[in-house]
Formats: structure tokens, C-alpha cells, sequence
């Protein structure tokens, strides 16, 4: 019955198939909050170093880039699950911790795939109203109650970028019961300069019932060959990977990803680019009277203040493809990705004739 509830969750238009629809070419796509950057030239080299082994399996433990990781993130290597992208972790939370009679706490306009693990276990998912578009926790607090196993924080949020500080954070994850888990998705961390934004991870060895959730896809720029990991306990950590498909991220991924990680300087590069283009689309905006969620990830939400998706559609028209997110409850609001400077200017020249003209 959970299934039969269900919304698909939504990927951003193709390329291809706008460069069809519409006859337009040299379209660009500024919809999945992806680094325009690419991936590092060495994690890009190490991906063609593993094509020579594809007819082994991956190492299903994923040893060596467990590793990497414990070493960078100085925690033990039984802490970490290997995900085929961070969605993974998720739906492994929802499928080893959640049974139908148990509630999962989450918030409006939060990330899609929070409705789609929880609903997949039969749970019942409980929604709790926004604030400023981002997490209410005095709400989420006050919904806890002995049917709830799980609450989903994203921090960032996607699509509304909005933040949550240390302070506020781990007060809310101080205040859960025993019986509650807490998964702080992280998946836009390494974008986020505020001061007081936490980091996580650090707290997984203090709170038992803490998960925290990382991807490759975002600021390492590996989105297409999905990899992720979620940090916490050893014993949640061993429950999570009991219900892991054995080789659930591929031998090519993993060796990319580990050579990812050494490259600092290219995360660096990428947290530029996204400082400089978010200033660039800010700047737009202003200009253009729009009026704009402030975002700490590598995309932004603009309000066009009416249903939105006539603006969508004038957008393809012109080969520019962006993220309607009528289905996170936000109808007038469209989604747009930080990209590289001749992107955005051409999302911008786009929006301004069309803004203009209306
Ligand atoms: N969490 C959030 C908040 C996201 O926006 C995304 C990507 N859209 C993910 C998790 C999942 O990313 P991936 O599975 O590629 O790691």
C-alpha cells in the first residue's frame, strides 16, 4: 500500500531528449545541482586505471577507500557504510530500522527521497510544516513520539538550501530518545562557509543514534558513478551493512572516489566556482526584482511569485534546463544550479528576455 502512495521521484530533464523535444541545440542543464567542474583529472584517471579489471568484482567491503576515509575524517573504518550514492544509505536506514507501525519524522520542501524510503517500508511518514523554508526542529522535536524510528535533516536542505547551526543541531539530536535515529544528510557539506555550520561526523563517537549521510556527487563531482557513505556507530554501522547488497558500489567508483578525496585543491576549485556564480545569479535577481531563497549549497531557489511553470517551459525553449520542484510543495519557486560563468550568464541572459517580456 506505502508503494502504491508513492510519487516517482523526478530527475531533471536531459540534454538530449529537450535537444529533441524542442529542436534547440547546445542546450545546458543547471537542474541537478551537479559540479560543473567535472571531477578531479585524478580521480578521472583513476576510473580509466580500474576499466582494466571490470571482469573482477569490486571489493565488496570497499577496504581501501574505508580507509581513506577514516583517515581523513579520523574515526575507525567499522563507522563507515558504502552506499551506491548517499541514497542508498537512506533507503538502508528506512529498510534495516523502520517497520510499518514506526513514523518517520521529515520536513516540507525536504529532499525527495526521505517520502520515497519511508513509504517503500509501508512507515508512515510524518511531514512537519516548515519554517523560513527550512527545518522547524521545535515541531520535529514535539512530533517524536514511541512509534518514531527515524527523522531525515538535511543540512543543507534540498531544493530550499536553508541551514541549521551547530548549537541548534545537536540540541535537537541531544534531546531524541534512545529508540530514535537521526540521519544528518550532508550531502552539500563541503559548499557550506558559514562559521556555524557543524560538521557532523564529529559527533557520530557521542551520540549513538546519530547517522551522518556524504556523497561524491556533489563538490567531488562523481554524481554518475554513485557513490556515497554514511558515518556513525560501529553497531549501526554493522545493522546498516547487514542489508547492503554485497558489491553495491562498483570497483570503477570506488577507485575514483578514493583518488577524489587526496585532491583537496580541486574541492577547493569547486567551492570557487560556486562562491563566484552564486554571487553572479544573486546579482541577477536583485536586478531583476525576483526575490530568492539565500542558499548555502551549490544551487538556489528563486520565486517568481506565480505558478512557475510557464517559466520552466520559456527556459527549455531557450536550451536552458532547470528544476521545477512543484512536487516539494514549492509551485512557484524554480530550482537553479550554480554552474560556470558562461552558464549562468546564459541562464541569466534567458531569464532577463523572459522576465522582460511577460
Ligand atoms: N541528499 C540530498 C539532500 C541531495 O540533494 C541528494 C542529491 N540530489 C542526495 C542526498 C543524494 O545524492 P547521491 O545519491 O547522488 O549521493
Amino acid at each position: 500500500p506505502g508503494v502504491q502512495g508513492l510519487s516517482p521521484y523526478q530527475p531533471g530533464k536531459p540534454i538530449e531528449e529537450l535537444e529533441r523535444e524542442y529542436g534547440v541545440t547546445g542546450a545546458i542543464k543547471l537542474a541537478s545541482n551537479e559540479n560543473p567542474l567535472g571531477p578531479s583529472p585524478r580521480a578521472l584517471a583513476a576510473a580509466r586505471a580500474a576499466l582494466a579489471d571490470i571482469h573482477r568484482y569490486p571489493d565488496g567491503n570497499g577496504f581501501v577507500l574505508k580507509s581513506a576515509l577514516a583517515r581523513k575524517h579520523g574515526i575507525a573504518p567499522e563507522c563507515i557504510t558504502l552506499g551506491n550514492g548517499s541514497n542508498d544509505i537512506l533507503e538502508f536506514l528506512a529498510r534495516a530500522f523502520v517497520l510499518p507501525e514506526n513514523e518517520v519524522i521529515f520536513s516540507e520542501h525536504a529532499f525527495a527521497v526521505y517520502p520515497i524510503v519511508t513509504r517503500a517500508v509501508d512507515a508512515k511518514a510524518v511531514v512537519i510544516p516548515a519554517k523560513n523554508w527550512g527545518h522547524d526542529l521545535a515541531a520535529m522535536r514535539a512530533a517524536v513520539n514511541a512509534r518514531t524510528r527515524l527523522v531525515f535533516i538535511a543540512n543543507p536542505n534540498n531544493p530550499t538550501g536553508t541551514w541549521l547551526k551547530a548549537d541548534e543541531l545537536e540540541a535537537f539530536i541531544g534531546a531524541m530518545p534512545a529508540h530514535v535515529l537521526v540521519a544528518v544528510d550532508e550531502a552539500y557539506f563541503e559548499y557550506v562557509e558559514e562559521r556555524e555550520y557543524p560538521n557532523t561526523i564529529g559527533w557520530t563517537a557521542k551520540y549513538p543514534n546519530l547517522v551522518t549521510a556524504r556523497t561524491f556527487s556533489k563538490a567531488y563531482g562523481l554524481a554518475g558513478l554513485r557513490v556515497g557513505y554514511g558515518v556513525s556507530s560501529p553497531a549501526v554501522a554493522d545493522v546498516l551493512n547487514r542489508v547492503r547488497q554485497p558489491f553495491n558500489v562498483n570497483s570503477v567508483a570506488l577507485a575514483a572516489a578514493t583518488a577524489a578525496l587526496e585532491d583537496t585543491a580541486h574541492v577547493a576549485r569547486a567551492v570557487q566556482t560556486n562562491r563566484d556564480g552564486m554571487g553572479q545569479l544573486i546579482e541577477a535577481f536583485t536586478e531583476l526584482g525576483l526575490e530568492y531563497i539565500p542558499s548555502a549549497g551549490n544551487f538556489i531557489c528563486v520565486d517568481f511569485k506565480r505558478p512557475a511553470a510557464a517559466m520552466y517551459e520559456a527556459l527549455l525553449r531557450q536550451g536552458v534546463i532547470v528544476r521545477p520542484i512543484a512536487n516539494y510543495g514549492m509551485p512557484n519557486h524554480l530550482r537553479i544550479t550554480v554552474g560556470l560563468p558562461e552558464e549562468n550568464r546564459r541562464f541569466i541572459e534567458a531569464l532577463r528576455k523572459i522576465v522582460r517580456d511577460r
